[in-house]
């Protein structure tokens, strides 16, 4: 089993290094040869788990690994289980399922709506949405955002079902209870925790709303609130409160800056990531933002990629990214390569959002960003408002692609699905739905096509940012955790150093001394 590990790193560390290479050079330069290169090092990835013999082997190993007497064998086992059970199926299923994907991701990267009588791309439809008073405008806005909706509908209902064939060849009821499995999410302790947070956002969520719609029946002078009027096409961020301009804050800041700063607080340094990186806007690149780790090798090769404009969107996403890279570069070299990287996509966006939220945190603001106490003094009430809408908000958004996915799954023939969708917006969200309206508009969101079953890694991620924070505060740094060295020094210790060594259940238990547990998310919220 060691001897089979050992040669197949020898052979996966090349090829992981090589994708990620491909992919970096495509964001930076969108050019047709790294488009190619790209898809080239992906055959060549893909091929490493092709043998069927090879991935009997693992299985046998992973079906009896309780017998191993080393803990760090037996993680090693699971995560490579993991790694050839996602890749396995049908040749023809996966490779149709990576052409109908790329075909998906096309069209959403393509597809213009019609706003006010010209081609609008996804960045004037938010704009619109977020600043524009203008009734007739908002409503044209919101329905461009959904038209992408009818021209995939087709090509993600086919995803669906070939997902589920593959889920069902290895054994499992549907793609979501595969998925979840491979990803080492219990579905029955998922369920519980998404019922708990459903309970528990009830009232003050529909308090919150009835408070958002009465400022928006007057704003916009209507009876009813639509979704257009809404600040977002699918209601996942609160309107903004128009007193409280967060901009302001960063007018004249240098973001790079503030994220050096912010992380030296914390004894972690940032440079030589920053030093790879590539953070200003430029033609041809990809316009998100995004943290990626070149190979295995120490000293590690972690680069952020973002497109930094003045503002606090800009500020959160960059303390974001950069939460990821501190995690990356920080784990132990000496662990074996499957677990040299962070323990779970749920632990990594934990640090990720726990960082990000620093943007609107008023000690933060005060003692790093360099605002003032009488600037800020008149926030205060609004920025306490806004973090808890937001993560009411979110929660109640998530909870809908949730509970949607699992529908579709259940069968992806379904000819009620724009149905169900509606019912799920209007009963978990409160969102009306305009009269008559049957149009796929879960098809418009472009994770249900090309990032299915991934919503919960961001309420788990939430969910663990509010626990570790509250740890932090309470037992190591006794006040803001993002002004003490010590607070960086036990994430090294705790979080960052361990990496994969431990699944996210016993890197949650050891970070914070007791299980996940969603009270303190949900008492940040209440
Ligand atoms: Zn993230």
């Amino acid at each position: 089993m060691e001897n089979f590990i050992a040669d197949f790193e020898k052979r996966l560390a090349p090829a992981e290094k090589r994708m990620s290479e491909a992919w970096w050079v495509l964001s930076t330069s969108g050019t047709e040869e790294a488009q190619k290169e790209l898809v080239e090092a992906g055959r060549e990835y893909n091929a490493l788990f092709a043998d069927r013999d090879e991935f009997e082997r693992v299985r046998a190993w992973h079906e009896s690994r309780d017998v191993l007497e080393s803990p760090l064998l037996r993680r090693q086992v699971e995560v490579l289980y993991r790694i050839f059970a996602g890749r396995q199926g049908d040749p023809d299923i996966l490779h149709r399922i990576e052409e109908l994907e790329a075909e998906a991701s096309a069209v959403y990267g393509n597809h213009r709506g019609t706003v006010g009588g010209r081609e609008a791309g996804e960045n004037e439809v938010r704009e619109v949405l977020r600043a524009s008073d203008d009734e007739s405008l908002r409503r044209e806005a919101w329905e461009a955002s959904k038209t992408v909706g009818r021209e995939v509908e087709g090509t993600v209902r086919e995803l669906a079902r070939l997902r589920n064939r593959l889920a069902r060849e290895a054994g499992y009821p549907d793609h979501y209870h595969r998925s979840l499995d491979l990803q080492d999410v219990d579905a029955g302790e998922l369920a519980g925790i998404m019922d708990r947070l459903q309970s528990a956002t009830d009232a003050p969520f529909a308090e919150l709303k009835r408070g958002l719609d009465e400022d928006l029946r007057t704003r916009f002078d209507t009876d009813t609130v639509m979704p257009w009027h809404l600040a977002d096409p699918f209601f996942q961020d609160p309107s903004e409160n128009a007193d409280l301009d967060v901009d302001r804050y960063f007018a004249d800041a240098d973001l790079e800056d503030l994220t050096r700063r912010t992380y030296d607080a914390l004894g972690l340094d940032v440079r030589g990531v920053i030093s790879r990186s590539d953070l200003h806007e430029r033609a041809g690149k990809s316009q998100h933002a995004f943290c990626l780790s070149v190979g295995r090798e120490y000293p590690y090769d972690v680069r952020v990629l973002a497109n930094v404009q003045p503002g606090s969107y800009w500020m959160n996403t960059m303390l974001h990214e950069f939460g990821h890279a501190v995690y990356d570069r920080h784990v132990n070299p000496r662990l074996p390569y499957l677990l040299r990287t962070y323990s779970h996509t749920c632990t990594t966006e934990a640090i990720a959002l726990m960082m990000g939220s620093l943007a609107d945190d008023p000690g933060w603001l005060l003692n790093v960003a360099g605002v003032s106490e009488e600037d800020l003094r008149g926030d205060l009430g609004a920025l306490a408002a806004r973090r808890r809408a937001d993560g009411l908000v979110f929660t109640r958004w998530a909870l809908v692609m949730y509970r949607f996915e699992q529908i579709l799954y259940a069968d992806p023939d379904r000819e009620d699905l724009n149905e169900a969708w509606w019912n799920l917006v209007e009963r978990i969200q409160g969102v009306n739905r305009p009269p008559g309206r049957d149009e796929p508009d879960w098809a418009a969101k472009i994770h249900v096509a090309v990032a299915p079953v991934y919503y919960h890694n961001y309420v788990l991620g939430n969910l663990i940012a509010a626990q570790l924070r509250e740890y932090l505060e309470r037992y190591v740094t006794c006040g803001p955790f993002h002004e003490s060295e010590a607070a960086g020094r036990y994430l090294l210790e705790a979080v960052f150093g361990p990496g994969a060594r431990e699944n996210w259940r016993d890197t949650v238990l050891r970070a914070t001394g007791e299980p996940l547990d969603p009270a303190h998310f949900i008492r940040s919220i209440s």
